[in-house]
């Protein structure tokens, strides 16, 4: 039997009912939290980590029970982290050189439709249904899954073979962190820790992948 939803809005939900929405969830906020914004928020932050995850809508920063101010946020589909990505390189630059955070956490999570795209052979089609920008994008997955086709075998069901590539790709994301100079330098003087962590969406816990 499925509950009833717990979800605030919808499809059908159109501009003031997501004014109204965030209306209420300010003043539960301020009720729960009455410094947080206009002691906190309200002058400046200081976040002590960077999270660079998957633009998947069920899980974000707010998976380690943080509050706004404490986290900067990155999010793309995959996570997927490249060199030739200024948004990547940019975001790195502004968290670790300007806001000082002294933690990078690299999170992917199981379930994710850019990897399971990939391992069921889905990405081709992707060309001809008007999203060739995605199937661009999704190259890094592609060969992520060809490199890792042998491994997977030691798998037989779906969910645990996109969860092997979920954690290979955390992996893979890592060290593409591990590799920008800037991440490099901080962690080189000892101001930085990096984390590879995967979400499990079933269960709304991490786990750990790797570390530096
Ligand atoms: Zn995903």
């Amino acid at each position: 039997m499925i509950s009833d939803s717990p979800f605030t809005l919808s499809h059908d939900s159109k501009l003031d009912d997501l004014l109204q929405a965030n209306k209420l969830w300010a003043q539960q906020m301020n009720h729960v939290h009455p410094s947080l914004f206009p002691e906190f928020n309200g002058k400046g932050q200081q976040p002590h980590t960077l999270f660079i995850g998957c633009s998947d809508s069920r899980y974000n920063e707010t998976c380690l029970g943080v509050l706004p101010g404490e986290v900067f946020t990155w999010k793309t589909v995959a996570n997927i982290c490249s060199h030739k990505d200024l948004s990547f390189k940019a975001t790195l630059e502004f968290a670790i050189r300007c806001l000082k955070v002294n933690k990078v956490v690299i999170c992917g999570h199981t379930d994710c439709g850019g990897i399971k795209t990939c391992l069921t052979h889905q990405r081709e089609p992707l060309r001809e249904n008007k999203c060739e920008h995605l199937h661009e994008y999704l190259q890094d997955i592609d060969d992520l899954y060809h490199e890792n086709k042998s491994s997977l075998k030691r798998y037989t069901d779906l969910t645990s073979q996109s969860k092997y590539l979920s954690q290979c790709n955390v992996a893979r994301q890592f060290n593409r962190v591990m590799e920008n100079e800037t991440v490099q330098e901080a962690v080189q003087e000892g101001i930085l820790a990096v984390y590879g962590l995967l979400y499990n969406v079933d269960s709304g816990l991490l786990e750990k992948v790797t570390s530096n």
